[in-house]
């Protein structure tokens, strides 16, 4: 199985609009946040996580063709206004493409792209998906999800895990519960905003302590903001643990 981060990168982006801090002007690619997603590939299957609003850059830079389903983690703006591109799916399938999200992010998703749903023939111009519940572990285009629940501020959201990977975005908190399901994995890719705590995202100190309660065998943090410079970041952070970056593929071993 292959994990690519499509992006990396908190909601804004970086560079962050209007900035001339030193990781928005870095020159180093690594600085550069297109903001939180990944592609899951397995026996020609694809998988997305969340459909970032960079989301046709993205699979355009990944040489994404073809698409069996989207996950998503909740209706954030960043995790999700990507997705009127899925029509580019669609001509090259002929076919909707199946979303998976809990039930609140699929009430979002039909209030906040109603055109979806209600507009009548728009001359192939409209993305058209499926969207359904995930509670439960599910096999979505041969691969086994887990969705786990995790705190986003005060709000649950969900995580996922696959095999011995899990992809946990947006945590402030994670409950007892799932850290016992985040037992014995190989790869564990989690958030890390940045060094000063945040009321609705964990920082980088706080997500090294869970590294290190839960074990994985690697663990790539995810969705930084502009306070991160890449290298000097990376340099400080215990062995096993990484900022991921866009563009970063990494194989997990399938589960047995
Ligand atoms: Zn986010
Ligand atoms: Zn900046
Ligand atoms: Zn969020």
């Amino acid at each position: 199985m292959k994990i690519t981060f499509l992006g990396t990168g908190t909601s804004q982006g970086i560079p962050v609009i209007g900035c001339h801090c030193a990781v928005c002007r870095s020159s180093d690619p690594h600085d550069t946040r297109r903001r939180a997603s990944i592609a899951i590939e397995s026996r020609g299957s694809t998988v997305i996580i969340d459909t970032s609003p960079d989301f046709r850059m993205q699979v355009l830079d990944a040489r994404i063709e073809h698409l069996d389903a989207v996950l998503f983690t909740h209706p954030h703006a960043d995790h999700l206004h990507g997705l009127d591109d899925i029509r580019g799916f669609n001509h090259i399938q002929h076919h909707a493409i199946p979303c998976y999200g809990d039930a609140r992010t699929l009430a979002v998703i039909r209030e906040s792209f109603r055109y979806i749903f209600e507009a009548p023939d728009h001359g192939g111009g409209l993305p058209q998906i499926t969207l359904n519940e995930i509670r439960d572990p599910m096999k979505i285009a041969g691969i086994e999800f887990e969705p786990l629940n995790i705190l986003h501020g005060p709000v649950g959201i969900l995580a996922y895990r696959f095999g011995n990977a899990a992809y946990v975005t947006d945590a402030s908190t994670i409950p007892d519960e799932t850290m016992a399901k985040l037992a014995g994995l190989d790869v564990l890719i989690l958030n890390a905003l940045r060094q000063k705590p945040h009321p609705t995202h964990l920082s980088i100190g706080e997500s090294v302590e869970i590294a290190q309660k839960l074990k994985p065998a690697r663990t790539y943090f995810t969705h930084m903001c502009h306070r991160v410079m890449h290298k000097p970041t990376e340099a400080e952070l215990p062995d096993g643990i990484h900022l991921a970056w866009d563009g970063l593929e990494i194989e997990v071993a399938e589960d047995t």
